[in-house]
């Protein structure tokens, strides 16, 4: 097993700051069900422990501090019904530098019939390099292909049967997208 850096952030190479919290936090902005979160927190944990990420996982409740900041940048991110992705992230970027809080990789998951998405690839969500992962099901797939794009595959694989291809036609990674996650 690998043993990753724990002091400066566990990647090697292209670091973000989110890695610098080794943590990760779940939220939930609408209803979601505590057998949605537990399933949920266990792909990520799953997918942690597989690739040895020294980070945790952590559940914020939808009246914490964490679920108000996130439904506002949602709310003020919403054009005519439809979210802006970018925007979210954006925003997110900007109260980050004055709300340590926001620092960790977060994870949100929405309700999917009140949330629309603006790029008709966020099928069941998206995944930021950049810290950041909402998340329109509870899925194993796609929680592991979002989780995937946060911890450090950015773009999607053409392996018919990998979960980072766009659709998640699988729940595991091909050898490929494997030894990149082995390798950041
Ligand atoms: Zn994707
Ligand atoms: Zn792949």
């Amino acid at each position: 097993m690998p043993i990753r850096r724990k002091y400066e952030g566990w990647r090697l190479q292209e670091r973000h700051k989110w890695e610098k919290e080794n943590r990760i936090v779940l939220t939930e902005i609408s209803a979601v069900s505590d057998s949605e979160k537990r399933l949920i927190v266990s792909s990520i944990r799953k997918l942690l422990k597989r690739f040895s990420f020294p980070v945790d996982v952590e559940v914020e409740p939808s009246d914490s501090h964490l679920a108000g900041s996130m439904r506002e940048i949602l709310r003020i991110s919403s054009f005519g019904g439809v979210l802006d992705t970018d925007s979210v992230l954006a925003e997110l970027n900007v109260r980050r530098k004055v709300d340590a809080s926001l620092r960790a990789g977060i994870v949100v998951k929405v309700c999917p019939s009140e949330y629309k998405f603006g790029d008709p690839l966020a099928i069941y969500g998206i995944g930021e390099e950049d810290g950041l992962v909402l998340l329109r099901t509870a899925h194993d797939e796609a929680v592991t292909h979002e989780l995937g794009h946060m911890l450090g595959i950015s773009s999607h694989c053409d392996n018919p049967n990998c979960v980072m291809r766009y659709e998640c036609p699988s729940d595991d990674f091909c050898k490929d997208c494997t030894a990149k996650l082995r390798n950041l």
